[in-house]
């Protein structure tokens, strides 16, 4: 059995999103200089890292390697759900 990667946001505990849903950005998010990451949204409304509250940074960065696993997450999933794998 694989182990599945836990891709979800540590506050909210949704699930990450690769792109922004309507209102809902849950695309996975670095907030502090430590590297710690969180969904867009809720980066928006912490001002303090919440694992290892240091100041949030100014601008929150997009996790791009982490939309690329989420991104080839979805992808797998869509296969099997279509029965192609
Ligand atoms: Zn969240
Ligand atoms: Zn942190």
């Amino acid at each position: 059995m694989v182990t599945e990667l836990d891709l979800s946001c540590d506050i909210c505990f949704e699930p990450y999103y690769s792109t922004s849903v309507g209102s809902e950005d849950r695309r996975p998010t670095v907030v502090c200089t430590n590297g710690h990451t969180c969904c867009f949204r809720c980066a928006g409304r912490i001002s303090t890292c919440f694992s290892c509250r240091r100041p949030c940074l100014d601008t929150p960065i997009v996790n791009v390697a982490l939309i690329g696993i989420v991104d080839s997450k979805a992808r797998l999933y869509l296969l099997r759900y279509n029965g192609w794998l």
